[in-house]
């Protein structure tokens, strides 16, 4: 069931409008790293956790970011409507579609579910999710230097906030099963190589914690594979050869 409360989280309180950056903000409401994106993925991820628990959190998450994705939109909608139409054609987006928020990017590209990363294993989506957070983190940093308006910046802080908040979750609920710092997961146990790691790009090569310790580390690694087969091919045009001289 969903009940919707009218009022924001946070307050949502444009001073000057400028549809400009309503339309940076449309990467945050249509884009890769947007709240739609988040909601949706979280909310689909939730469907197929097995462990109650971690479903709650998705949920709870999901649907901060669904009310994330509302403040969003209200301050694209201040930006964009409040203002004499001259303005707005200054940002050909809202020109061309009318006052925003659309779900579409920064760029005008249509939000596409391809953004969205899930799938049937939990660690593999709390992972996804720890970059999902990390990107809209950055977006949200790259908006505040570009924003001029002070309520709007307040907003965006407190997004900006929340997706930090958010990782930590993530990364504590991954720790809790162990895989927060475990890579493996799943039920197919990986073959000898899991501990090699191949120096393959040589000249000003270096050493760290990634490389060293447990890693086997390889400074000239060897093709071991031998030469696959040559393609099968008749219906491929042929080099005609002269006879031998
Ligand atoms: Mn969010
Ligand atoms: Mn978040």
């Amino acid at each position: 069931m969903f009940s919707h409360v009218k009022e924001t989280i946070m307050p949502v309180d444009v001073r000057e409008p400028d549809a400009r950056f309503g339309q940076f903000l449309l990467e945050q409401f249509g884009g890769a790293t947007g709240e739609l994106t988040a909601a949706l993925q979280y909310w689909v991820q939730s469907f197929h956790v097995e462990d109650a628990s971690l479903r709650d959190m998705l949920q709870d998450i999901a649907l901060e970011e669904f009310s994330h994705l509302e403040m969003v939109g209200k301050l694209i909608a201040q930006h964009t409507s409040k203002i004499d139409q001259s303005k707005v054609y200054e940002a050909p987006i809202f020109a061309v579609k009318g006052i925003g928020p659309h779900l579409i990017d920064s760029q005008g590209s249509a939000w596409s579910a391809s953004y969205v990363n899930e799938g049937g294993n939990v660690v593999r989506d709390l992972r996804a999710n720890i970059a999902s957070e990390a990107g809209a983190r950055q977006t949200y940093e790259a908006l505040i230097k570009h924003c001029r308006d002070e309520g709007t910046k307040r907003t965006l802080r407190h997004l900006l906030t929340r997706e930090i908040t958010h990782a930590d979750m993530f990364m504590k609920a991954l720790d809790s099963m162990g895989r927060l710092t475990d890579p493996f997961f799943g039920t197919v146990q990986p073959d000898d190589t899991v501990n090699i790691v191949f120096n393959l790009s040589h000249g000003d090569d270096h050493r760290g914690p990634w490389n060293q310790g447990n890693f086997r580390y390889v400074e000239n690694p060897r093709a071991e594979g031998g030469l696959p087969p040559a393609p099968v091919n008749p219906d491929d045009e042929k080099i005609h050869r002269l006879a031998a001289e």
